[in-house]
């Protein structure tokens, strides 16, 4: 019935997309290294890619980040053949001739795939459905601009925040912001970051699946964009060895029956109960989530104190140095109190770092976990021992370590699945036996343009 369903639907949308002047279609998904994968297909074949699919070998969920790796396992190799369908109700215009969709993967039989990433946050949207609870997530998408080879472009005129950034790329923000617009992506604001060359876009929150297909579909703009003044973007942690690094925070507010969470209650910051439960869960999971927030090779270089990068587990109202920063609601917060997920950077995979953090809010929430004191300062400014005192610890910066909790951590395996979880230490633990020896510069030489496209 699905079939009879999705032709109709797509014969009527392949006669507007033809109007529209599209006649090719980009269905995307993203693997657990955080690499986003294509499969094109001339506009007459939508409803095939819709449904039953592409097909695609089961290594796509561990292909590397070198360009060549793949992480084979029994489950992920060489034998078999997956379905991707694209979701035509997030279908979206690039300009062009381009169409563009996400995918989720499928058994051959219909089934969700499990390693599939975007199925992993759909399932844990439904989850919190169940709960009775409604999740909104916004993404930050920080970048480096940099030459088509990856090389570092002349800032003779960059200044922190600076509006010279914005004339001398003056081309660039405005045609992002025209294809965002097209496209129907809502950009909240765009601006130069802190690092040279470097600049965020945030999104307007979003349920969390639509969040994450618009943070993906960001980065096509900005990449389809950069290449037309002859220039790329670097989505790595950490561009440049010793600058400041790249993050990709998230956003998130919760409600139950349209009551929000993180504010009009009696608890700390004016949350209710189950709000500072919530962070209590994100708090309590941040050292096992890591290695799927922030776990590539170069993620602990950008993990440091007095980066922004929230290195330090704890949280705090508008504390930019807690891993968990608060930002309450009122007049100044149009969309009221959320909180934001710091430490997750732009390697890794945006649906399972989304499906990690709300899993662990949830998890949170049903075990009413105790939300720990807030940190209402820089933690670098306590002593060792005043941050013992406040139950402050370093967020770890070994790949290994990251990894390892992971690997063991049965609650993200239990919110998420071990086959997602299997499938990020696989692809992350690959990073680490192959490239361990490499320098800090060697690093960030060698994987600049890696989460590039
Ligand atoms: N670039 C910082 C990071 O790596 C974030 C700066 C900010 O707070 O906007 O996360
Ligand atoms: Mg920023």
């Amino acid at each position: 019935m699905a079939d009879m369903a999705a032709k109709p639907l797509a014969a009527a949308a392949i006669a507007q997309l033809e109007a529209d002047g599209v006649a090719s279609l980009i269905g995307t998904v993203v693997n657990p290294a955080g690499l986003i994968l294509a499969k094109t297909v001339p506009l007459r074949r939508m409803g095939s890619f819709a449904e039953p699919g592409l097909g695609a070998s089961p290594v796509w969920h561990v292909f590397a980040i070198d360009q060549a790796g793949i992480v084979f396992s029994d489950s992920t190799g060489v034998v078999g053949d997956q379905r991707i369908r694209i979701d035509l109700s997030a279908l979206r215009i690039l300009g062009d001739g381009f169409a563009w969709a996400p995918g989720c993967f499928y058994a051959q039989d219909g089934s969700p795939d499990p390693f599939c990433t975007r199925g992993a946050l759909l399932r844990m949207q439904d989850r919190l459905a169940d709960a009775g609870l409604e999740a909104l997530m916004g993404h930050e998408i920080e970048f480096v601009l940099v030459g088509a080879d990856g090389s570092a472009l002349p800032a003779h005129m960059w200044a922190q925040y600076g509006l010279a950034g914005v004339l001398e790329h003056e081309g660039f923000v405005r045609d992002v912001t025209a294809a965002a617009t097209a496209s129907g992506v809502a950009i909240e604001q765009f601006h130069p970051e802190y690092g040279v060359n470097q600049f965020e876009i945030s999104l307007a929150p979003q349920p969390p699946v639509a969040a994450a297909d618009h943070a993906t579909l960001m980065r096509i703009i900005i990449g389809r964009v950069a290449r037309n003044y002859g220039m790329r973007v670097s989505l790595s942690p950490v561009p440049f060895a010793g600058s400041v690094g790249s993050g990709a925070h998230q956003h998130f507010s919760l409600t139950r029956d349209g009551v929000p969470l993180f504010s009009g209650g009696d608890g700390a910051a004016g949350m209710t109960a189950d709000g500072a439960s919530a962070i209590a869960g994100v708090l309590s999971g941040l050292a096992e989530a890591q290695g799927m927030l922030s776990g590539s090779i170069l993620s602990g270089l950008r993990m440091l104190p007095g980066h922004w990068s929230g290195a330090y587990a704890c949280w705090g109202t508008e504390n930019r140095e807690a891993a968990v920063r608060f930002l309450p609601g009122g007049d100044a917060n149009p969309y009221g109190a959320n909180v934001e997920v710091k430490v997750i950077d732009p390697a890794a995979n945006t649906y399972l770092a989304a499906a990690a953090i709300l899993g662990l809010a949830l998890d949170g929430i049903e075990r009413n976990l105790p939300l720990p004191a807030e940190v209402a300062v820089d933690p670098s400014s306590l002593t060792d021992s005043g941050r013992a005192d406040a139950g402050v610890t370093v967020l770890n910066t070994d790949q290994s370590a990251i990894l390892d909790a992971l690997d063991g951590s049965s609650r993200l395996r239990g919110l998420l699945g071990d086959e997602v979880v299997d499938a990020v230490v696989a692809v992350r633990r690959y990073e680490q036996e192959n490239f361990s020896a490499l320098s800090a510069d060697e690093l960030a030489e060698k994987f600049r343009l890696a989460w590039s496209v």
